[in-house]
């Protein structure tokens, strides 16, 4: 039993390999997260494989599923399975299956958008979407007020603009961030400057989107910054002023 993860372009169709084009064509079935996308992909370049729903509500159900096949691909909507996407569960049943997983190199948003950014590429850390609130999140900011290296998140626009604020809060207005949206798609941009800068920009945002943040040096914000992060979590002045500063 064979199991290929097969990254698609994520605007472009010229974005996939020799290699991706291949195995879509050689797997008995192509599984993916959304048939009709996927199926845009494969018609474009005349692979007749037929192709299989398997998304986070249908993976309860994945062995059934597959069972019929040997040598399954699979397909997220865009770029590389297994990043933000429900390819790292089906990867996960997969091997506790038994099953010989591989993964072909190829198209993800956050490598472009990290060394397109100007910012520091020598380390850094994917954060992928931040929890959408709660304790996770404020755990997940107060982490990144500590991070000493490039930061990339994935963010949806209309939830853009308040994790722009909060990321303000925790890092200052004055940060290096670049956000990069819509790449490889007609109207890719590349903003490149401060937090408050691109909060200005990005006030009612379209489109896919990375943030890239500089590294984080020195003491973490206080004063109006902090003042913020404070009324955006709702923490007790003291104990967040605690936390960045700890
Ligand atoms: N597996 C994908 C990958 O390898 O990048 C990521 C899937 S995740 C569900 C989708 C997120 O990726 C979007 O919300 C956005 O943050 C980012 N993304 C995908 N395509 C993009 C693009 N063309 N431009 C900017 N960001 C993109």
């Amino acid at each position: 039993m064979r199991l290929v993860l097969v990254p698609t372009p994520i605007g472009n169709l010229e974005d996939i390999t020799l290699r991706a084009l291949r195995v879509l064509k050689e797997a008995e079935v192509v599984a993916c997260e959304d048939t009709r996308r996927t199926g845009i992909l494969l018609r474009h370049y005349g692979i007749p494989t037929p192709t299989l729903r398997l998304d986070q509500h249908t993976l309860k159900r994945a062995k059934d599923l597959l069972s019929p096949y040997t040598y399954v691909a699979y397909a997220t909507d865009a770029g590389t399975p297994g990043i933000s996407d429900p390819g790292a569960e089906l990867v996960r049943l997969a091997l506790e299956w038994g099953w010989r997983v591989e993964a072909l190199p190829g198209p993800t948003a956050l490598i472009p958008a990290l060394v397109a950014s100007g910012l520091p590429t020598h380390r850094f850390t994917f954060e992928g979407f931040l929890p959408k609130a709660g304790r996770e999140r404020k755990e997940r900011l107060l982490a990144l007020a500590r991070e000493g290296r490039t930061a990339v998140l994935y963010e949806s626009p209309h939830r853009l603009a308040q994790t722009l604020e909060d990321l303000l809060a925790v890092y200052g207005p004055e940060h290096p961030v670049a956000v990069a949206r819509e790449l490889s798609k007609v109207h890719e941009e590349i903003f490149r400057g401060t937090l408050r800068e691109a909060l200005e920009r990005f006030r009612e945002p379209r489109g896919e989107f990375v943030l890239i943040l500089g590294p984080k040096a020195g003491p973490p914000p206080a004063g109006e910054a902090l003042a913020r992060a404070l009324r955006a979590e709702g923490l007790k002045g003291k104990a967040l002023f605690q936390a960045l500063r700890e």
